[in-house]
């Protein structure tokens, strides 16, 4: 078939991998150059943490970040960089002064999935044994399974091997204003395919109903005092934060959750939340550069659930919210297996 894309950021480019995979031939639109910043896909921190959002997502999330984590390696593999995946589980710790909220959001955990039974209470000395930069923290909980793919390059490398593909054609910067059964509506122009996809993430909110943006804020720190290896959380009664090791003595810092598609830069109350809930956990952060602080907007539903709408000749894939690489290769198997197209 040949197929038509709207929106190539993560929900399009995972897509368009497994198109091509059964062989289909792809044009793909979007209003950013194929390298551009603007896709959620770009900001976010790229976590798989099944387990530790289940505090306020549904078990059918839980589900689907399952069998993600299974096709992430293929997805890896078919771009070219495989060792963008680290699956070496994650840890969550909390002030001693929060230890009670920290025990309840583990027991909400094992109270929803079965499997969270595997979740393993870390003394100090354990701590120290799998994170060492963490034995000042006399409490944690080891969370096996959950890992992350790096984000950045994810979309760098899926952008190459696109672009160089003989059965791809990228129309960049352009801005497609309807999606409609078989056809993609560039101004006055429409172009026909045999299916189309729209996957604009907050672009197509006048097309799929009550589509909101869910402004998240980051801030990336060039570290080489602190040795953290896994993704961390902290939790805390006002903010919650994470910190996602990247190569080369980076860390991701995030993420604010803020129910507004502004996406101007970070705040300084952000900063101030995000960067000292960073340094109460660990000192060694103090003198760590700030690289950049970044904002987008995650595409959400009302229900915070993935939004999938099958029609002849079409379907719409959006309302990743923040479980996009959670959740992308997965809920696209779902909707390429449900959809007319085989
Ligand atoms: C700060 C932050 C941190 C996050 N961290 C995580 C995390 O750790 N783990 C996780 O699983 N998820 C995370 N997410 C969520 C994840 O990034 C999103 O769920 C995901 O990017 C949504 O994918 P999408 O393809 O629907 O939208 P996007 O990635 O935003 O892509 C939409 C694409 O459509 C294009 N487009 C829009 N309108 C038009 C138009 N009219 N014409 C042409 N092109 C158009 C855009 O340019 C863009 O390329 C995070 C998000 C944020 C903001």
């Amino acid at each position: 078939m040949h197929i038509g894309i709207a929106g190539v950021g993560l929900v399009g480019r995972v897509l368009a991998l497994n198109l091509l995979k059964q062989g289909h031939t792809l044009t793909l639109f979007d209003e950013d150059t194929a390298y551009g910043d603007k896709p959620a896909g770009m900001t976010a921190a790229g976590m798989l943490a099944m387990f530790a959002e289940l505090e306020t997502a549904e078990s059918v999330i839980f589900e689907y970040g399952k069998r993600s984590t299974v096709l992430w390696t293929g997805l890896l593999e078919q771009v070219g960089i495989p060792e963008a995946y680290q699956q070496k589980g994650s840890i969550i710790t909390a002030h001693p002064q929060d230890y009670k909220e920290l025990d309840h959001f583990i027991e909400t955990l094992k109270y929803k999935v079965e499997e969270a039974s595997g979740i393993q209470l870390l003394d100090r000395r354990a701590l120290t044994k799998l994170e060492p930069d963490l034995a000042h923290h006399a409490k944690a909980f080891f969370i096996p399974h959950e890992g992350q793919v790096d984000a950045q390059r994810f979309m760098q490398a899926s952008s190459d091997y696109l672009l160089s593909h003989p059965k791809v054609v990228w129309h960049q910067e352009v801005t497609v204003d309807e999606v409609k059964q078989e056809g993609i509506v560039l101004g006055e122009t429409l172009d026909s395919f045999d299916w189309v996809f729209d996957t604009r993430g907050l672009g197509a909110r006048g097309q799929v109903k009550h589509l909101r943006g869910v402004r998240g804020e980051v801030i990336w720190l060039d570290a080489p005092e602190v040795k953290i290896t896994r993704p961390t959380r902290m939790l805390h009664p006002r903010y919650k934060i994470y910190i996602v090791p990247r190569l080369n003595n980076r860390y991701i810092i995030g993420a604010t959750e803020i129910e507004s598609d502004d996406q101007s830069p970070v705040s300084v109350r952000s900063s101030l939340e995000l960067l000292s809930a960073l340094y109460s956990m660990h000192s060694g952060f103090a003198e760590a550069r700030i690289v950049k602080t970044l904002t987008n907007c995650r595409p959400a539903c009302k229900d915070n659930l993935p939004y999938i709408e099958q029609k002849r000749g079409m379907t719409r894939i959006n309302g990743l919210y923040r479980h996009g690489y959670l959740l992308a290769p997965a809920i696209i198997e779902k909707a390429l297996k449900e959809g007319v197209l085989r």
